[in-house]
């Protein structure tokens, strides 16, 4: 099996450290707001590594953290905690907004059909293993510490630091990259223990070495976890392309000094961002897709996996709501012919027939193959166009969702919601939708044309279209 490295910018055969176990660490998400679809895709593509290298003859191990204190609002030690800010936000405490958001991503990674991590450890948990490794770090010179700021890492006793983003360190200014923070002795050194700012009153704080109220440098945590929970070297690393900068360089510089082993990860392993609309997603812009609002407007949360399998997690996806539209119909079609074949299908099959070997050859190199999902799925609905036996056909299709984990020896269950999600009821329409159909109500009743038109093109831009049926508006998707 083979996957992109991001440290040798090649792809790379997997050579585990300890065949055939595998160590796998994912950074896990930031609980302070709400998990959007890009956060979404992110852990399906992990979970599909996951599930993959399983059927490669690994033993995974896969650890993920939840990060429920430290991550501040910029990559350079300055502004506010998220956790603390969110809790201002929505008017509770961090400790409440950190349970109600963890819960509600694991809502969401369930819905997608992701497996659960084998440790999911939580950053509050693991305070005592993040103060150890800061000492661990201190006791070999390689920290200072910032009056009333706290203990920063000396990046410049690092020498390789900024070889995975191939960072041009030397010729970084202070503030170019990241804020600046008074006191520090290089423009990339980071916080590894950071304490309450004077007037500040944070609900998080610990007791540690430095100080009374402080907390745990956002980076530290992954390291800290990494150490605990795989060892001194991790196979296989994950996260966002935005990590691959700030906090991934800061990891293996944490990491690296502390144990003396190099590498910290022996493959890196990125994912690339969704867009909706062609355009970052983001609350101002009011793009910030669920997939609680995709459930809502009546979609298969598995349309949205599907969706997301036909592109590659080295490429950016656009999202828009008929590009889902589109993978709702394709599922439905896909439950519809396998249930189909479920029934049909009662004895089991033996050797597979050449053709049917050579549709399951070619499926499983793509995937072996840096996880080339576009094309395995191509493969999958080549099989439920082919001629094949329905027997075969099953056979393939069930062995390939191992991987892609659309769910389909449920499919005859699935067929009954497709169909019935089809129908849109009153119920499952957002509240945007509804006071568009009353807007829209309302310039008929005016006999508005023109912006009744004008309604319909927005509701249709949304994936559902109105016909007017009787003097009422009936609603579907489209
Ligand atoms: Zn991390």
């Amino acid at each position: 099996m083979k996957l992109y490295n991001t440290l040798s910018r090649k792809i790379e055969k997997i050579e585990s450290l300890h065949p055939p176990q595998v160590g796998l660490y994912t950074c896990g998400p930031t609980v302070y707001d709400y998990t959007h679809i890009g956060h979404v895709r992110k852990y399906l593509m992990d979970d599909v590594l996951v599930r993959t290298l399983k059927q490669a003859g690994f033993q995974v191990r896969h650890v993920m953290n939840i990060t429920d204190v430290g991550h501040l609002t910029s990559d350079s030690d300055t502004g506010e905690d998220k956790l603390e800010k969110g809790a201002v936000k929505y008017g509770e405490t961090v400790w409440q907004i950190a349970e109600k958001f963890t819960k509600l991503f694991f809502e969401s990674m369930d819905l997608i059909g992701n497996l659960r991590s084998d440790v999911v450890a939580k950053v509050t948990d693991h305070i005592p293993e993040q103060i150890e490794l800061v000492k661990r770090l201190e006791a070999k010179g390689l920290t200072y510490v910032i009056a009333g700021d706290g203990v920063y890492f000396d990046t410049a006793k690092f020498p390789t630091y900024g070889q995975l983003a191939k960072l041009d360190v030397a010729g970084m200014e202070e503030g170019a990259r990241i804020g600046k923070v008074e006191g520090k002795r290089n423009p990339t050194d980071f916080a590894l223990w950071k304490l309450e700012r004077a007037g500040e009153k944070r609900q998080m704080v610990w007791l540690s070495p430095w100080g009374d109220r402080g907390f745990p440098g956002w980076h530290l945590e992954c390291s800290a976890l990494c150490l605990k929970y795989i060892g001194d070297q991790v196979d296989i690393h994950t996260g966002g392309v935005d990590h691959i900068a700030v906090h991934h360089q800061n990891e293996i510089a944490q990491s690296e000094t502390a144990t003396g082993k190099q590498p910290f990860v022996k493959y890196w392993v990125h994912h690339n961002m969704v867009q909706v609309d062609g355009q970052k997603m983001s609350k101002s812009l009011e793009n910030f897709v669920t997939l609680p609002e995709v459930v809502e407007k009546g979609f298969q949360p598995m349309a949205l996996r599907l969706l997301f399998l036909s592109g590659h997690y080295r490429s950016q996806m656009n999202f828009t709501w008929d590009n889902l539209s589109g993978a709702d119909k394709s599922f439905a079609k896909l439950v519809r012919e396998v249930a189909g074949w479920q029934t049909q299908s009662k004895a089991g099959v033996g050797e597979l027939s050449a053709p049917a070997q050579k549709l399951k050859d070619e499926f499983w190199q793509f995937m072996y193959d840096d996880l080339k999902t576009p094309e395995a799925v191509a493969v999958l609905w080549q099989v439920v166009k082919s001629n094949l036996p329905v027997a075969e056909k099953l056979k393939l299709v069930l062995d390939f969702d191992q991987v892609l984990g659309l769910g389909l020896k449920q499919a005859p269950q699935l067929v009954g919601k497709a169909n019935q999600l089809s129908q849109v009821g009153e119920d499952q329409l957002t509240d945007k939708i509804k006071s568009l159909l009353e807007e829209r109500q309302q310039a008929r009743t005016n006999r508005d044309w023109p912006e009744a038109d004008r309604l319909r093109a927005e509701i249709e831009t949304l994936g559902y279209s109105v016909m007017d049926q009787a003097g009422q508006q009936k609603v579907s998707k489209k």
